[in-house]
Parts: structure tokens; sequence; C-alpha cells
């Protein structure tokens, strides 16, 4: 089967997420997407990150009526921070090879990917499908950034919309509308006391309301 890997802080989850899950899963095909909310986020040390087991229910709750998506605790069952390659690694433990992987994440994530943690052997061991945020995804901007971070030798296959690597795996760009909800918005929103119905699934709504999150 294959499936796709979202990560997130999910602080707290919302309907760009959600939106962005939905398109990808529909255009790779994939059987299930796993959205594992991060324990402790090495690069966002954020004053207001709600308690993990907070967002985890979030997640949870709000997943439970969508076909196909699964909320996942692996990085809430670790130690220490969250580090995306662990997480992959476990996945792949626990599912055995019949199960392609890919992960998914939007272009900040991607651009950002360097910071983390031995983030070259992430590429070479998941395909990472790119989804645009805020902006459409810039093929040459990509091109580029691989050039420069990753390795050389990434070639655009145009039929198949991915980065080829003889080494690596494929980078794939997903071209997704654009949808403008962030949690930052959110939480803002939250704590302005705005509404945030149609901006969040309802569940999300009434876990933020009954822990007192965000304000
Ligand atoms: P914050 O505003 O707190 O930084 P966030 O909205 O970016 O949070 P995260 O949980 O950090 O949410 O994001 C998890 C993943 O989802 C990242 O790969 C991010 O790029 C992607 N993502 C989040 N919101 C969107 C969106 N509106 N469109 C595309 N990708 C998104």
């Amino acid at each position: 089967m294959d499936a796709g890997l979202f990560g997130g802080t999910f602080n707290p989850l919302h309907n760009g997420h959600i939106h962005i899950a939905s398109h990808v899963k529909q255009q790779f095909h994939l059987s299930k997407i796993f959205f594992f909310p991060s324990a402790t986020p090495p690069h966002k040390p954020d004053t207001n990150l709600a308690p993990a087991r907070d967002r985890y229910a979030m997640v949870e709750k709000s997943l439970a009526d969508m076909d196909g998506f699964q909320a996942s605790d692996i990085e809430l069952s670790r130690t220490g921070p969250s580090f995306t390659i662990d997480t992959i690694h476990a996945f792949a433990h626990r599912h055995g090879p019949d199960t392609n992987f890919f992960l998914l994440m939007g272009t900040d994530a991607f651009f950002d990917t360097p910071s983390w943690k031995k983030h070259k052997a992430i590429f070479g061991a998941v395909p990472i499908i790119v989804v645009p945020r805020r902006a459409p995804v810039q093929k040459n901007a990509v091109a580029s950034f691989l050039d420069e971070n990753i390795s050389k030798g990434y070639t655009w296959d145009t039929a198949k919309k991915q980065f080829f690597h003889g080494r690596l795996q494929p980078i794939y760009i997903c071209h997704v509308p654009i949808i403008d909800i962030s949690s930052t918005m959110i939480r803002s929103r939250v704590k302005h006391h705005l509404p945030i119905k149609g901006l969040v699934p309802s569940p999300v709504e009434e876990i933020i309301s009954k822990r007192n999150l965000y304000l």
C-alpha cells in the first residue's frame, strides 16, 4: 500500500491541513495518510504551545470520521525532541516492506529542512510531496534549493512531475489550490475572541473552548 506521512505541530490542526492532505491523497492514490503531531517541536519554540495530548486529541477526534486519515501518536510516545528521520524509520519498522511511505509537507517546511537533524538522510529515505504554501511552488526555486542544499544531480521529469535523482528519493510537486489558514492565525483569533468556525474541524473548536487553549 502507498501511505502518506504528515507531521506537524498541529497547534492546532486546521482546515488547511485537511485540504492539502485530501488533495495529496487523491492525486497520489494513497490508501491512508498518517497525521503525527510532534511532541516537542525542535524548530518551533512557541510560548503558546498547547499540551501535546490536547493537540493529539484535536487531531484524533477530527480525523475519526474522515476516511483514510489516521492520527498517530508515534512522536508522543518518544521522549525528547521529535526528529522526522527517526519517525520515518519507526513507521517503516512498524508497517514492514509492503507499505511505501511518502512524506508530505508545505513549501515553508520543505525549505526549512536543512535545519533538521540528518536532513539528507530524509531525502534518501522517502519520496517527498511538496505542496504550495501561500504562493505556487516555483520549480526553479526547488531546483536550486536541491542543488545547493541536498545534492547535485536532480533532474526534472515533466511527465511524472517530479525531481528525479539516481541515488536519492524523488521529490514531487503537488498542485493544490492555496488556502490561507495557519495555526498562528487560529491562535490569534482565539486570543482575540474572534470566531474560528469554518477554519478548523468542529472537534478542534470544541476542545479549544473546553480546555481554554490559546487565551
Ligand atoms: P504555525 O502557524 O504555528 O507555524 P502551521 O499552520 O504552519 O503552524 P504546522 O502544524 O506547523 O502548521 O504545519 C504542518 C505542515 O502543514 C507543514 O508542512 C506546513 O507547511 C503544512 N501546512 C500548514 N498549513 C498549510 C496551508 N495552509 N497550506 C499548505 N501547507 C500547510
